[in-house]
């Protein structure tokens, strides 16, 4: 095949998703063309250190590939699209280190489910993307990776500002995305992890309601709560990506929902008229920063006028959902890092007695601060004598919180609100105290414990100060399965604003 060259084309990095397969399945633009471009720009931007894998010959080899369904007219709906994946995703042609030194040269024997399923519909892959240890942490500074391009571990920067962390702990997709490095990635939340970055890089992003993506092949940090989800410019481009994403796998996730695959940007266009928009009141509190506070209300008077309706509503244990997620989250996570022994797969200590020894240097130099907490933390409330009084207790509380939303829906269709208290803070400044961390997972950590499906869309700016021009998310957060409804929401909003086609200064 002889595509003819797009005029424009060293502006590829600048076209979404939507505007990408317009022009390949056109042949205006092949994948190939497509993917050398992207994979240019990476090597161009390494500076961001948003890339902790790349290799271009398995992208371009992808891509050829791709380019060959689109000749003999059996493409995928993303066939040619470069995809990078958050690297907690295991993929067999590249490493799959989750952050950690424990899988630093890590390779996988398979890919993760949501891996082949984005490569079905012709997804190319562009690399693997840094993310803080075991999706541990908001800031992306709990990596222990080092990124492409760099010679020593150095953090992820947001491209809006460079002094500035991406958030985390999916700050690799959310940073490359807005950098235009790539038109869509993958990411997980456990927390907050796909709707914070996301915010806090001016990006959209959804997680999609618990067990509607499958979690084989996405290193587990706490399974109960662990979902896939698509981060892209706009809530149509994610719309494709979460298409692609879900379905069900009852043979390799046993939490997947038997629930058959869904065309997610078929209502995209939906009326907005009547809508009921549930406004939590104690996602207004104290500690919600002013220009957080200010670009949420103007986004929600765009809805008004577009023919929604602010409900006032209340989530009461918005507050508890810190040192429930800080119990549950531990508790699983211990567990499940339980595997990394040094044993079956990993890093293994080189020097040791015995085998006791061997699991203590291995998991000593393997582990990195935050997850060795958690993994402290989690034995703790899981132990004997203290199970009672803090895990049983948290579950409980668990419930609670996704019977205040089931209450909460009563009287409204979506709820909004902000995704978190600030815009990006500054690299170091909590990198000290993991409490201030966590405190920052408020708003994302309520629908988190009850499965709900949430998303974040760019609604504006910081007008001045130090925080002048950090992008500033809202969160649209749906009952189970009402992921269309979100999606439809956040893209009638992107037909009447323009802060998601925003872009960060030189990129
Ligand atoms: N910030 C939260 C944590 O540190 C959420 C992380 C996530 O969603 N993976 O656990």
């Amino acid at each position: 095949m002889t595509p003819t060259h797009h005029s424009s084309s060293a502006d590829l990095h600048q076209l979404d998703i939507h505007a990408l397969t317009e022009l390949l399945q056109q042949k205006k633009v092949s994948a190939v063309e497509v993917a050398e471009h992207f994979l240019s720009r990476c090597a161009a931007h390494a500076d961001l250190g948003a890339f902790v894998a790349l290799q271009p010959e398995v992208t371009l080899a992808q891509a050829r590939a791709a380019d060959l369904r689109i000749a003999n007219g059996t493409a995928g709906t993303l066939e040619g699209v470069p995809i990078a994946h958050k690297d907690i995703f295991v993929t067999r042609d590249f490493v799959s280190t989750a952050g950690s030194r424990m899988l630093k040269n890590y390779r996988s024997p398979f890919d993760a489910t949501v891996v082949t399923k984005l490569a079905c519909q012709g997804a190319v892959t562009l690399g693997k993307l840094n993310c803080d240890e075991f999706a541990m942490g908001s800031s992306n500074e709990n990596t222990a990776i080092c990124a492409v391009g760099h010679d020593h571990l150095s953090v992820v920067r947001n491209p809006w500002n460079t002094q500035r962390i991406p958030g985390g702990s999916s700050g690799g997709s959310a940073a490359a995305v807005a950098a235009r490095l790539a038109p869509g990635a993958t990411g997980t939340d456990t927390g907050g992890s796909i709707r914070q970055p996301a915010s806090f890089c001016g990006i959209t992003g959804i997680k999609p309601t618990y067990g509607r993506a499958s979690r084989y092949g996405m290193v587990a940090f706490a399974s109960s709560l662990d979902q896939a989800g698509p981060m892209a410019r706009s809530a149509r481009d994610c719309s494709v990506l979460l298409s692609a994403m879900c379905g069900p796998d009852p043979d390799r996730d046993s939490t997947s929902l038997d629930m058959p695959e869904e065309d997610f940007s078929a209502r995209l266009d939906d009326s907005l008229e009547g809508l009921r928009i549930g406004i939590p009141k104690e996602f207004f509190g104290a500690g919600l920063s002013p220009d957080v506070h200010a670009a949420v209300d103007s986004a929600l008077k765009e809805y008004e006028k577009m023919g929604a309706r602010l409900v006032p509503i209340s989530l009461p244990r918005t507050e508890l959902s810190i040192p429930v997620y800080y119990i549950i989250a531990p508790a699983e996570a211990s567990s499940n890092l339980s595997r990394f022994d040094g044993v079956k797969f990993g890093h293994r200590a080189s020097e040791y007695k015995d085998l006791a020894d061997m699991y203590k240097k291995t998991r000593a130099e393997g582990f990195g601060d935050e997850v060795k907490r958690r993994i402290m933390i989690g034995a703790y409330v899981l132990s004997h004598g203290y199970y009672d009084a803090y895990y049983l207790q948290a579950q409980r509380i668990r419930r609670m919180i996704a019977d205040d939303f089931q209450n909460a829906f009563k009287d409204c269709d979506v709820i909004a609100g902000p995704v978190a208290p600030t815009v990006a803070w500054k690299i170091g400044e909590k990198s000290d105290d993991p409490v201030a961390n966590y405190l920052a997972d408020i708003f994302t950590l309520p629908g988190s414990l009850a499965g709900l499906p949430g998303m974040s869309l760019p609604v504006g700016f910081a007008p001045a100060g130090a925080d002048a021009g950090l992008p500033i998310g809202m969160q649209l957060i749906g009952n189970y399965f009402q992921e269309a409804r979100l999606l439809n929401a956040a893209h009638r909003f992107q037909q009447a604003t323009d802060f998601h086609a925003a872009r960060p200064a030189g990129f």
